[in-house]
């Protein structure tokens, strides 16, 4: 019985031993996409500066392509001011090309404006990206060193997988589909009694008896309070003599 017993306490070793190990695996993805999410954020942020900058210049060139418009308009008012006749009809169209031309001046006073802006915002774009490319650098590090953190983790547990398959084949096989089926719950599914017969699982007094009982078989029993796989501790504590 005992090696029934030692059995099922080495499976559960190794158990224990995959179950730490993905807890911590579990951990990475999630610091990974926080990470993720800085990088991208801190992306964004450069983006939005350069954005800026380019419809400053869209502006800038949009003005520039008005005025010059303007200008060809002007230029055929100002042939036809030539052609007129009439004294009233030549005072309008010339109050119309002093007009045109005091608009093409404050305009091109806004292309000017545009430029200064488009200066100083090329500035804040350039300084956006030095601190950018200095940020993502730390971050992609961070990121690459967790990304190799849980390939390690991962690997250990598949290697883990094969230590669990030999340790199960050697637990005997109506004790190992109860083990299954309380791990799921509780973990560890299989717990010592503590003399004179405390679950160490729930912590529930049980009757000695069934504590002497389990002293002498060497086998296992079922906790009636939470249902674990119970054995006397002192069983597994015992020099191995058989
Ligand atoms: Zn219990």
């Amino acid at each position: 019985m005992r090696e029934k017993l030692l059995a099922l306490a080495a499976l559960q070793k190794v158990d224990v031993e995959v179950a730490a190990l993905k807890k911590n695996a579990d951990a990475y993805p999630k610091d990974i996409g926080e990470l993720e999410k800085q990088l991208a954020a801190a992306r964004v942020a450069v983006d939005a500066e350069r954005t800026r900058l380019e419809e400053l210049e869209k502006q800038r060139l949009n003005l520039e392509q008005t005025i010059s418009d303007d200008k060809d308009k002007v230029k055929k008012w100002e042939t036809r001011l030539t052609e007129q006749r009439s004294t009233r009809e030549y005072s309008a169209l010339a109050r119309e090309i002093d007009i045109a031309k005091k608009g093409q001046t404050t305009m091109a006073e806004e292309v000017v404006e545009l430029g200064r802006q488009a200066t100083i915002q090329r500035e804040v774009v350039r300084a956006k990206n030095t601190e950018f490319n200095e940020k993502s650098k730390g971050l992609v590090e961070k990121i690459a060193a967790l990304k190799e953190k849980l390939t390690a983790a991962e690997a250990a547990v598949s290697a883990l997988d094969g230590s669990r398959a030999n340790a199960a084949s050697t637990v005997d096989g109506a004790l190992l589909k109860r083990y299954d089926v309380i791990r799921k719950k509780r973990m560890p599914a299989l717990v010592g009694l503590v003399a004179p017969g405390i679950c160490k699982g729930c912590g529930m007094k049980l009757s000695a008896q069934l504590y002497n009982t389990l002293v002498a078989s060497r086998g296992v029993d079922q906790c009636p309070a939470c249902s674990r796989i119970v054995y006397a501790q002192e069983v597994l504590e015992a020099p191995a003599t058989k």
